[in-house]
């Protein structure tokens, strides 16, 4: 039988696709690149926002339209939505978010321990969803309540994987020829605080890196309230990837109070601070909501200074959109669409601002760029899109296809979002610096 897999919104979802793909390749099916190809297809659908769900749904509608047999469905939207997922047409399955770890054995009837996965190398899932960067899942919902999220609401009680269980995933990956290793989770920050010993997300890091061949490591999302300074000296190594997505949302401390968020802008400041001094060229990236219920001019006008106060090497603007089973889709003094829309584009050209400050900043520098896109230009040579380790997209042309390698690459200017790149064919150390 073919299979196709896809998803909307997450790393995490990306993450579960991928060990879908090593389930379905362990029990001898086959993966195929299209839905037209395919007699099933697993979809892991989003409900962070409603241009998410709506996404989700029409991909159903897509795989009906190309005569997938199969249609199973499974992810936040659908968890959300059991009864809309399961009338849709062509839908022949709806697998709750608490069920989805065992969606392949128990599609297949098989025991989930007769899966022996440790032979089957990570690879990177045919089509839509292919990446080279290896996305591992360490951790599943989450304690928190912000009043603006679905996740926590769709995504159940935060639970955290074993050790044993993540590293067997990384070491996988490896073996699929993985460059970059990406840990992700709904509450990353919280890993192993549920264990009966609980333990920190910085000892997972360690256990990681000291599997030597892991070339780059990267940790995706994390709550501010879940780290310190300490947290960051684990950046002495090398291969920890300088980047660190820290999700403010907003500025102003009366907004963040109504928001549940466990953070202040006082403390977010000096979290940042404490960050740059001990990891130099960290990106700091963010998540931003305008338009929260509430949001005043004076409030709105708090949080866009103090965005360009941090001076962030980017992030993204959301304009709050009212999710239902929400405590803040219930608020009062809900912000009008046209001042939402307004009160967007003015926090986006302050992150983009300053993400032109800090790309510029790397002009004339050399970085560790892991390429992830390569196209072939006719003739003899190649076009390349490439990722540093401080999150810095890069362009380069190439006389030899360099897909999933890292190399030396001198960045000489800032070219629409990202930065053009010269490779330079030597040996190098991770973070750039000539050995
Ligand atoms: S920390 Fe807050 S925003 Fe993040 S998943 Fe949990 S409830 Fe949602």
């Amino acid at each position: 039988m073919k299979v196709y897999l896809d998803t909307v919104g997450c790393r995490l979802n990306q993450s579960e696709i991928e060990t879908y793909a090593r389930q379905f390749s362990a029990a001898g099916y086959t993966l195929v690149a299209t839905m037209e190809e395919a007699d099933l297809m697993v979809l892991n659908t989003c409900a962070v926002t409603a241009p998410a769900a709506s996404d989700s749904r029409q991909k159903i509608r897509q795989a009906r339209r190309a005569g997938v047999d199969e249609i199973v469905v499974t992810g936040c939207w659908s968890t959300l939505k059991p009864e809309k997922a399961a009338a849709m047409p062509g839908v022949t399955r709806v697998v709750p978010n608490v069920d989805k770890d065992t969606l392949v054995p128990d599609l297949l009837q098989i025991d989930v321990n007769e899966f022996d996965l440790e032979p089957i190398a990570r690879e990177p899932v045919p089509g839509a969803r292919m990446r080279t960067r290896a996305f591992i899942k360490v951790q599943d919902g989450c304690d928190n309540r912000c009043t603006f999220c679905v996740t926590t609401v769709a995504r159940g009680a935060g639970r955290s994987r074993s050790v044993m269980d993540v590293v067997a995933d990384v070491r996988s990956a490896l073996k699929g020829g993985a460059q970059e290793v990406v840990l992700t989770g709904v509450h990353l920050g919280s890993w192993g605080h549920d264990f009966e010993q609980p333990e920190h997300l910085r000892q997972l890091v360690e256990k990681i890196l000291e599997i030597n061949e892991v070339p780059r490591l990267r940790l995706s999302s994390l709550e501010p309230w879940d780290l310190d300074a300490e947290f960051f000296d684990l950046w002495r190594d090398p291969r920890l990837c300088r980047h660190l997505h820290l999700p403010l949302q907003s500025g102003c401390g009366r907004t963040l109070r109504r928001m549940a968020r466990k953070t202040t802008p006082e403390n977010f400041g000096e979290l940042v601070a404490a960050a740059r001094q001990r990891i130099p060229g960290v990106a700091i990236t963010t998540d931003v909501i305008v338009g929260f219920p509430g949001e005043t001019d004076a409030e709105f006008a708090e949080s866009l200074d103090f965005v360009k106060s941090i001076n962030f090497a980017g992030g993204h603007v959301f304009t709050y959109s009212a999710r239902p089973g929400t405590a803040a889709a219930r608020m009062p003094n809900q912000v009008h669409n046209y001042t939402r829309k307004e009160r967007s584009a003015a926090m986006r050209a302050v992150l983009e601002a300053a993400d032109l400050k800090f790309r510029q900043q790397f002009v004339g520098t050399q970085q560790a760029v892991l390429w992830e896109t390569v196209a072939g230009m006719g003739g003899d040579y190649w076009e390349l899109h490439g990722l540093t380790d401080n999150y810095l997209r890069v362009v380069a042309k190439a006389d030899r296809d360099v897909w999933n390698q890292i190399t030396t690459t001198h960045l000489t200017a800032v070219e629409n979002g990202s930065l053009r790149g010269e490779i330079a064919f030597m040996e190098l150390d991770l973070r750039g610096d000539k050995r």
